[in-house]
């Protein structure tokens, strides 16, 4: 596939450009005739194809960032009379949080409700209820939370939702379609962050909306083209490219995630590891059910020990000090190295654990990967 970078496409006479513009909004995913890069664009259509494969969707539609493709998956359902309110877990993305709060509450009127776990589980009795009595529009939850890595028994929550005539959107970042397709359980819709592992290189900002249903896939492309989210031609062709190895890279990110979950496990200096493949962890019941033996992901999150936050504090940043040449702080994950973030810098006291780092788990060697963080264990 070329990169089409035609911001307008030719279309010849006046009789191609009334057929192109009339017969727009009939078009299924991929238009007869290109009109404009803002509406359409071969080379992100053939990147949505992949995806679709991927995600076993009916339609994918590639976004500028995963918040675009949040706002999207969201707006669609919008219609100037919602009189339901939307439910949103609470373990999710701060971004999408804050989205909910500023853009969907604040300036646009939705009432917006939120849904927390009790010890670090969903406990689906309480939502049930919760449903039950307020009948939202909009459930909305993601598969893997961050930065517990809480896995919520994401089958019957479609099935809750379902029963009480909720719609249901999923945040797959984390998972990726590798370890759970949601459509495939009934889920409405999916969205990505294809920022992490879909393009999994660190070099891409990029989200995506995927479903089923062909008359939200028309209501999504049309508000794509209003609010202007379309992906640019340039990075729809490297994410094409980049979802090749998909497949290579998250399965190693998979094993090296849970090697590296056993040396922080085996340390005296680590409380806790937050890793949904470790038998402790409180979702690992759900994660087993859900992945199978597919992996748990790519992710983990761990809590140096102390007996004052001080200590816990010192721990944490004589570790980023020693691994800081291989490991580096950044604010993403999925990347091709690993990267980590302090838990309490980001996140505040939402928390209340000093001590811990989120840990994006890179594909680099496996090998290499324990030396690092063994070797970094002992100097402290
Ligand atoms: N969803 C999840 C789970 C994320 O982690 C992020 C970003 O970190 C987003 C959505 C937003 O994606 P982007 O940063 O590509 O806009």
């Amino acid at each position: 596939m070329p990169v089409y970078r035609d911001s307008g496409f030719e279309l010849f006479d006046a009789a191609t450009m009334a057929k192109a513009f009339n017969e727009e909004k009939e078009n299924e995913r991929e238009p007869e005739l290109y009109i404009y890069s803002r509406f359409r664009n071969p080379t992100v259509i053939a990147a949505e194809e992949e995806i679709m494969k991927l995600e076993n969707s009916g339609w994918a539609l590639l976004t500028q960032s995963g918040m675009s493709a949040v706002d999207t998956a969201l707006s669609i359902f919008q219609n100037g009379k919602n009189n339901r309110p939307w439910l949103f877990f609470t373990e999710i993305y701060g971004g999408t949080i804050s989205f909910a709060e500023s853009v969907l509450q604040k300036r646009r009127g939705l009432e917006v409700h939120t849904f927390a776990p009790v010890n670090e589980r969903y406990d689906l009795k309480i939502f049930e209820s919760a449903v039950k009595t307020l009948r939202p529009e909009i459930v909305y939850f993601e598969t893997i939370s961050n930065p517990l890595l809480i896995v919520p028994d994401v089958r019957k929550i479609i099935k809750i939702s379902r029963e009480y005539g909720a719609i249901t959107i999923v945040d797959n970042t984390f998972a990726t379609p590798l370890l759970w397709k949601p459509l495939s359980d009934g889920a409405d819709i999916v969205i990505h962050s294809a920022t992490k592992y879909l393009s999994g290189h660190g070099n891409i900002t990029a989200g995506v909306v995927c479903g089923n249903d062909n008359e939200l896939m028309k209501a999504a492309i049309e508000y794509r083209k209003y609010v202007g989210h379309l992906i640019s031609p340039d990075d729809a062709y490297r994410l094409n490219t980049q979802l090749f190895t998909l497949d290579v890279r998250f399965k190693r990110q998979c094993l090296n995630a849970s090697r590296i979950s056993r040396i922080f496990r085996d340390s005296k200096h680590i409380n806790r590891v937050c890793y949904p493949g470790s038998e402790d962890h409180p979702s690992y019941g759900e994660a087993v059910k859900l992945f199978g033996n597919k992996g748990f992901g790519g992710m983990l999150t761990l809590d140096f020990a102390g007996e004052k936050d001080s200590l816990k504090r010192e721990k944490r940043d004589t570790f980023i000090k020693t691994v800081s040449e291989k490991i580096k702080v950044v604010p993403s994950l999925g990347d091709p190295y690993s990267i980590m973030m302090p838990v309490e810098a980001v996140w505040g006291s939402k928390y209340h654990e000093p001590g811990m780092i989120r840990l994006s788990v890179g594909y680099e060697d496996t090998d290499d990967l324990a030396e690092i963080i063994s070797g970094a264990l002992e100097k402290i």
